[in-house]
């Protein structure tokens, strides 16, 4: 390992700019600092441009990222960020303009975000969208308080409890609770498929709606899916689709065309957008026609200038054709969050769209499915696969192998970082025992997927000869196996 970085601390502060920082031009009146509120006893670092770079490329450098090798993380679908997404985000266009400026000036963000929308529409065959939700999570809850309301419209508030599978995401079940809904968990059958009989066991008139993640956190696409919503329908519940990871229907199946009332997308799961370092995402929802009058708001509604009175414009500028504008649903559950949602994070995935076409969205799917089943294909046999059927995007193995019963997933998942690669997602599902749930996604070459599978059969290999190696792994990294729940309750902010 390289030497402790060595920052020179100088007392006090001076008052005049480090070297390594330009400050652009002024575009500002220009005021006096107000010293007395800074610290004075603040020991603030003064080093030269080449330590500040040091010191965060060597910092980047401790850290894996999608840019330095597969991420096969699965359900949180670290897929390639195309740079261009980054570049339409940072426009100075975009970036420049402020969320309390008046509609009329920000008409090509309302623009983008009213195509974005539509886009979103389009995708999952559904009537209506909202940006707003910051996260999946927060799309989740923006989806059943939808459910709540319109039984509560319809005067119907017995309805109290919220299906879910087993196999189902962990904020499926909290999101329910959050909205003051009770969750009853419905089993799966031996194909991974929803259980239709304990299904049916639990449709009566206290359900309000089930959570249904299709394909599943199996990776498996529910061969019953138009019964699961027929059943769910015919006790008067509403059918949410959690549609957090779309990478294999893009293109290929509309959620609404099955029967789904209300989806949720994640921005930063299928459209590409950077996310694992805790930084923003978006959880668009898109409803049925029965649910738009309650989407959360505000959303973008789009005017035909021969609807509205005549607009003046500038000398020499081009008129234009549709007015934008925000608008709050008749029913709203209100807003979710400030302003228009995390609008870089939309910038990123319209531009995602754009750039690849209805073709491309297509592509996308049909190489996320392709590449996890060639995965699959050459490493059955060497792992267990509890549920052994074509995968969609992702497949699920468990790591406890019956010829080594000592080693475990997480000794799999660590002895991978040794062969440079990100651990696949571990111990979830949890209906599978020391689950292995792998995702290469479609950016993926032949030659990746080759090496990968070279390294997973390594290792079990090893797991035989040299079971102390994959108890002792990582070896290789920064820092060795670490205690977690001390790290997460103890954490070491500076090194
Ligand atoms: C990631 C994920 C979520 C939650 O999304 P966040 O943006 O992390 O809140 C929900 N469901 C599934 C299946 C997911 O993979």
């Amino acid at each position: 390992m390289s030497e402790p970085l060595l920052i020179e601390l100088e007392e006090g502060r001076s008052g005049t700019l480090p070297a390594s920082c330009l400050l652009p031009e002024c575009d500002v009146p220009q005021a006096e600092l107000p010293w007395e509120m800074v610290r004075q006893e603040l020991p603030l670092p003064e080093v030269s441009e080449v330590d500040l770079v040091r010191h965060y490329v060597r910092l980047s450098q401790l850290n894996y990222a999608v840019d330095k090798g597969l991420y096969p993380l699965g359900s949180c679908t670290m897929k390639y960020n195309p740079k261009v997404n980054e570049e339409t985000a940072r426009l100075q266009g975009f970036v420049q303009t402020h969320p309390y400026q008046d509609e009329l000036t920000v008409q090509g963000n309302l623009q983008l975000l009213w195509e974005l929308q539509e886009f979103l529409r389009e995708i999952g065959g559904f009537a209506g969208v909202s940006l707003q939700p910051a996260a999946g999570a927060q799309g989740e809850l923006a989806g059943v308080l939808m459910i709540r309301a319109y039984h509560r419209e319809r005067g119907d508030a017995k309805r109290q409890v919220m299906l879910i599978p087993d196999s189902a995401h962990g904020t499926n079940p909290a999101s329910t609770s959050m909205s003051g809904y009770t969750t009853v968990e419905i089993k799966s059958d031996s194909r991974g498929n929803v259980d239709l009989e304990d299904l049916r066991a639990h449709c009566d008139d206290r359900v309000a709606g089930m959570m249904l993640t299709n394909p599943n956190t199996l990776g498996l696409f529910d061969e019953h899916v138009l019964q699961v919503a027929e059943l769910v329908h015919s006790c008067g519940g509403l059918l949410y689709g959690d549609g957090a990871n779309m990478n294999a229907l893009l293109g290929i199946v509309k959620p609404g065309a099955l029967g789904i009332d209300v989806l949720h997308y994640n921005l930063h799961k299928t459209f590409s957008t950077p996310h694992g370092g805790g930084g923003p995402g978006a959880g668009p929802v898109a409803v049925a026609e029965r649910l738009v009058r309650y989407l959360p708001g505000p959303i973008v509604a789009r005017y035909s200038l021969e609807d509205l009175p005549e607009i003046e414009t500038e000398d020499g500028e081009e008129e234009p054709q549709y007015v934008y504008h925000l608008v709050m649903p008749e029913a709203s559950i209100g807003r979710l969050k400030s302003f228009y949602g995390n609008f870089g994070v939309l910038v990123r995935a319209y531009t995602y769209i754009c750039m690849l076409g209805a073709q491309g969205l297509r592509e996308v799917s049909e190489n996320a499915v392709l590449n996890a089943n060639y995965l699959l294909a050459k490493l059955r046999g060497v792992y267990p696969l509890p549920y052994d059927r074509r995968c969609m995007h992702e497949f699920v193995f468990s790591g406890k192998r019956p010829e080594t019963p000592e080693i475990h997933t997480l000794d799999i998942a660590k002895r991978l970082m040794d062969y440079g690669y990100h651990p696949p997602t571990i111990y979830f599902p949890l209906i599978v025992p020391e689950a292995l749930m792998i995702e290469p996604t479609e950016t993926e070459s032949k030659r990746t997927l080759d090496a990968f599978i070279e390294a997973m059969r390594r290792i079990a290999e090893e797991a035989v000869a040299e079971p102390q190696l994959l108890h002792d792994a990582p070896h290789d990294t920064p820092v060795r196996r670490l205690d977690e729940v001390r790290a997460a309750r103890q954490p070491k902010l500076r090194w």
